[in-house]
């Protein structure tokens, strides 16, 4: 007998997040993230478990897949799951092995929002002057992903060698929960959505889109609504990044525009973001596996430590626990407390602290904060 999903739970007590390190630098920067979690979780005495698991090439290696059915098992009984970044363009076809793990969990679990925050920070450097504080939430389970539009097989296909075509979904369930996920999350900030569509070209599908979130905004008068086309809104953002306060968005919008974001307020390293559905989250940073800088101890884990913040957040309020809430306060003002010292950045951002020594001091700053 299996046991019941602790997932569908919220009141089960201790929690058990699954740890899953993934490829390139996610052997380093997950690592790095739970050593921060593991230090609050012991101050604050919360009790959480991490259960390692495997994904990615080392999976594949030990198990013949990429995404071994017993993680799916395992992400699906787990409080949270934290997924370092995968190279899920390496992977062998699904056929000998290879699943995208961020894709296919995301797709199973039904994380159908991805909350991608970008604000700049005292003293890093940014392409831009002016400081900015937004947060984009992109629709995460359909759009113009090839592995995530389909019941079955894929939404890329090609009929002749030389005609390649790709399917993108939009539908009313996905895009009214979506809106509402954004306009709930700018009743928490500053009370302004910006939707960025494509509305006078994809008529059809962005025109699902917009009519679904112009519904659930009349819902919201308490919150500021406008539109803007994908094309405007990448030039905006650079312009001026600060009137925008909550940016929703279908998939690969999203996904675009939160690079953009993130460079703007000092690079992709930075990058932190939640995967969240009805009964589950996941942690993940915005950037791929950056294979360039792996094995190197170089990488920057600040994404992966604010993502787990981001969980802990989630967490809080899933299980109305505070002290949940408490802990992803701390360790957000503890990363933003060693970011502001140049000496501890890590290369991306000018400094030379190597991931491990980055995420000790994180850690101290945590038990410092904490005491
Ligand atoms: P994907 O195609 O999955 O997005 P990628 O490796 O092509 O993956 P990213 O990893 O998103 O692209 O990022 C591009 C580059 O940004 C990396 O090659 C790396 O140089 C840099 N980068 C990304 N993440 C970090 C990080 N955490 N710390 C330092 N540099 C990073």
């Amino acid at each position: 007998m299996t046991n019941p999903s602790t997932a569908d739970d919220p009141t089960h007590t201790p929690l058990r997040l699954l740890v899953l390190a993934g490829d390139g630098i996610g052997p380093e920067i997950t690592p790095a993230a739970l050593h921060v979690l593991e230090t609050v979780n012991d101050i604050l005495d919360l009790q959480m478990t991490f259960v390692p698991a495997e994904v990615g090439l080392r999976a594949l290696k030990s198990h013949g897949t990429t995404l071994p059915v017993t993680v799916i098992e395992q992400a699906t009984q787990a409080d949270g799951i934290i997924l370092g970044p995968v190279s899920h363009n390496d992977y062998p076809p699904r056929a000998q092995g290879g699943v995208n793990p961020s894709g296919e969990l995301r797709k199973r679990l039904d994380l159908f929002a991805n909350i991608r925050p970008a604000r700049t920070r005292s003293n890093i450097a940014s392409p831009i002057t002016s400081s900015f504080d937004l947060v984009i939430v992109r629709e995460n389970t359909e759009g113009f992903y090839a592995d995530r539009s389909m019941h079955e097989g894929t939404g890329e296909f090609m009929p002749t060698p030389d005609l390649a075509i790709a399917l993108r979904k939009i539908s009313a369930h996905g895009s009214y929960r979506i809106a509402r996920q954004a306009f709930e999350l700018a009743r928490q900030r500053r009370h302004k959505v910006t939707t960025v569509h494509k509305a006078n070209v994809l008529r059809v599908s962005d025109g699902l889109f917009l009519r679904c979130v112009r519904e659930v905004a009349a819902e919201y008068v308490d919150v500021a609504h406008e539109e803007r086309l994908i094309d405007a809104m990448t030039a905006l953002l650079i312009r001026d990044p600060r009137p925008f306060d909550v940016v929703l968005t279908t998939n690969m919008f999203g996904d675009i525009l939160s690079d953009e974001a993130c460079e703007l307020a000092g690079g992709l390293g930075l990058g932190a973001s939640l995967n969240l559905g009805a009964t589950h989250a996941m942690a993940q940073a915005q950037h791929g596996a950056a294979p360039d800088i792996a094995g190197k101890d170089v990488a920057n884990p600040s994404s992966l430590i604010g993502s787990t913040a981001m969980l802990l957040g989630w967490l809080a309020t899933r299980h109305q626990d505070p002290r949940l809430a408490h802990a992803g306060t701390i360790i957000d003002r503890a990363l933003d407390a060693v970011l502001t010292q140049p000496t501890l950045r890590t290369p991306d951002l000018g400094g030379n602290t190597g991931t491990r020594d980055f995420a000790d001091a994180v850690a101290d700053k945590v038990r410092e904060l904490a005491e």
